[in-house]
């Protein structure tokens, strides 16, 4: 199994900008490539990219890691997430 440095999802989720996948409407958190963010869906084996340098962190990851990242996400489809709808009062 390859490792993927998985954000947690409730920390992930703190992010008003992180939506779910269109399938399921959920997340399974986030990997980074360099400072690009990709929220994954394990599931469904699909990825959506959230953002460039929102979190830190990134700087940390070893080459290694960046490409173990690659490499699962070579495997998902890029899709549009869903977007949040109705949070506001
Ligand atoms: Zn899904």
């Amino acid at each position: 199994m390859i490792e993927t440095h998985l954000i947690p999802y409730n920390v992930a989720h703190r992010y008003a900008c992180i939506t779910g996948c269109p399938l399921c409407g959920k997340n399974d958190g986030y990997v980074n490539t360099g400072a690009r963010h990709w929220v994954i869906c394990h599931e469904h084996r699909i990825k959506w990219l959230l953002g460039e340098n929102l979190f830190e962190g990134w700087q940390n990851q070893t080459i290694f890691q960046y490409y173990d990242n690659l490499q699962v996400l070579a495997t998902y489809t890029d899709v549009n997430p869903l977007i949040a709808r109705g949070t506001r009062h």
